[in-house]
Parts: structure tokens; C-alpha cells; sequence
């Protein structure tokens, strides 16, 4: 998104920001007209800035405001009073996601939602979020009161909240161990590939185990693929709703059918090496919204 039209606004924004302060507020609606202007009317925004720092300087300080504006108006009912847009931040290494919520003003659903964040401890240093100047809901999927925005490929609905059970998952430990013993042999992340000897990146969690032992549902869902699927091999794909899924590859064998639903805890096949796979174990993976996210699991006590 580095373009010639993002420097450009962002010039124009600077300028903006060292006018005399008593000017500012004037001046503010203009300028957003005439960056924006070839955008008004049409409900969406191309223009993606960065964002250099979540705790001072000028774009958070304008970001900030033009939040707090689209509360108030949108609170009136008057809907946003500043087009939308987003700004990239790239998260340091003392942020966390409620301390970026905090210091951008913004509120955990609307970040969450955007980012398809699968839980709050899902972010690390490094990663690249966005920032928009609105609080509210984006879905991949659209509805009569949405806002489509052709970056994010999602719909926005301002001033909406996440369903007080998809906050309870974010929140975390709401997903348990797939298995009772187990070694975890690989982990979430970039890793050495066993078969190629290069760096890839693992999407989800290895936990070694002995051939056929039980594996559980990692939490309440409906089993909506159960199959071999190329290097997975035999896999089982449980959905829990709100956007998450859970995969559980590599098995041995199945103890459920397509469109059963199951409890948290109750077995779903049985640890194998099937698909790409050099010894028994299960390949655990977590997704939010069709992508893949940080497994964070919990130890369950209670079966
Ligand atoms: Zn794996």
C-alpha cells in the first residue's frame, strides 16, 4: 500500500498538524475533504497510513480525534462523521493488545474483529495490525446496515459489539488440550521443516502421543469436515462458531460423523500418522475467520 497517493495524504495531514492549534478544528473538516474528497459519498476508504507510534505524535493524536468524532456522531445517529480509514501499526515489544486498544481509544471488539484476532494474547512484536478511525464490527460477511471496504475485503457495522459468548473466547482459555498426555514436539510459528531442512512456518500445534489414543474436542462444536485431506491426512475440522474452527490432523481414525455435534472433551478419533507426518501425533490448529491463529490452550480438570 506504500504509494505515491498514501504519501501524499500523509503530506497533506502534516501540513495539517502544524497550523497555529486554534485553527485546527476549522481547518480539520477541510482537509479531510480534500483528502478525502474523491471518496465522499461512496462509503469506503482506499488509504491505509502508517501509524509510527500508538503514544505520541501527530497521525495518533488525528486518529484519536477523528475516533472520538465518529463515536459522538455515530451515538446520534448521524453515522460516522469522518469517512472511514485504517491506519498499519506494527506492534513493539512492551505493547499488548488491551494496552493498544487503551492508547489508540479504541475499543477490543473493533480491533479484534478487523485483525481477526483469535484471542487477546494472540498478538506478538512484529505483527501488522489496523487501526480504524471508527468503533464497530467487520465481517467477511455483509448486511443491510454494512459499509463495504474493498482493502479489508469486510463489511463494517459502527457501533456494534461482538455476542457476549464470541468476547468470552476472545477473553481466552476457553480451548482445552485436544489430548490428556501428550509432548508437544512443535509449536506455533516458524520452525525447521522435518522434511525439507528449511525454515517454514508451522500453523498450528504438534502434541506427540501413542498411536489410537483418544483425541477430544477442544472445545463445544459441530464437525464440519471429516476426511483425508492432502497433508493433513485424516482430518477432523470441528466448527465452534463466532468464526473459530478447530483442526485436528494426522489421525488414525474417526469416532464422529459430518455434522455431529460434540461436547468439549468427548472423543473425536484417535492419534495416527497419516498424511505428511513422521511419527504419531496430532496436528492441532486454530483458526479465526478462515485464518490461521495462535493456539491457546488450557488444561481442562474437569474429565
Ligand atoms: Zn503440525
Amino acid at each position: 500500500m506504500a504509494t505515491a497517493k498514501n504519501r501524499s495524504y500523509f503530506c497533506a495531514v502534516d501540513r495539517y498538524l502544524n497550523v497555529r492549534a486554534s485553527l485546527r478544528r476549522r481547518l480539520h473538516a477541510v482537509v479531510v475533504a480534500l483528502v478525502l474528497g474523491p471518496l465522499a459519498g461512496t462509503a469506503f476508504a482506499s488509504e491505509i497510513m502508517t501509524l509510527p507510534s500508538i503514544r505520541s505524535g501527530n497521525a495518533i493524536r488525528l486518529l484519536r480525534d477523528e475516533i472520538s468524532q465518529n463515536v459522538k456522531s455515530s451515538m446520534r445517529g448521524q453515522g460516522l462523521a469522518v469517512p472511514i480509514r485504517f491506519a498499519r501499526y506494527t506492534v513493539a515489544k512492551d505493547d499488548n493488545f488491551y494496552r493498544i486498544v487503551t492508547s489508540t481509544h479504541q475499543d477490543p471488539d473493533t480491533l479484534a474483529s478487523l485483525n481477526h484476532l483469535a484471542a487477546a494474547a494472540d498478538l506478538a512484536e512484529g505483527d501488522q495490525i489496523l487501526i480504524p478511525n471508527a468503533r464497530g464490527i467487520f465481517r467477511e460477511e455483509g448486511g443491510p446496515m454494512s459499509v463495504y471496504i474493498p482493502d479489508a475485503k469486510m463489511h463494517f457495522f459502527a457501533g456494534l459489539r461482538f455476542h457476549p459468548e464470541e468476547s468470552k473466547i476472545f477473553r481466552g482459555n476457553d480451548f482445552v488440550y485436544p489430548l490428556h498426555k501428550f509432548i508437544v514436539t512443535s509449536s506455533y510459528g516458524t520452525r525447521l521443516d522435518p522434511f525439507t531442512n528449511k525454515q517454514t512456518f508451522h500453523g498450528g500445534m504438534d502434541l506427540a502421543a501413542p498411536e489410537g489414543t483418544p483425541v477430544l474436542a477442544s472445545r463445544p462444536g459441530k464437525v464440519v469436515f471429516c476426511g483425508n485431506l492432502g497433508g493433513y491426512g485424516n482430518l477432523v475440522v470441528l466448527d465452534h462458531g463466532h468464526g473459530y474452527r478447530t483442526l485436528y490432523g494426522h489421525l488414525k481414525a474417526f469416532t464422529v460423523k459430518r455434522g455431529a455435534m460434540v461436547a468439549a472433551g468427548a472423543q473425536i478419533a484417535t492419534v495416527g500418522s497419516t498424511g505428511r507426518s513422521t511419527g504419531p501425533h496430532l496436528h492441532f490448529e486454530m483458526r479465526k475467520d478462515g485464518q490461521l491463529a495462535r493456539p491457546r490452550l488450557v488444561h481442562d480438570t474437569t474429565y
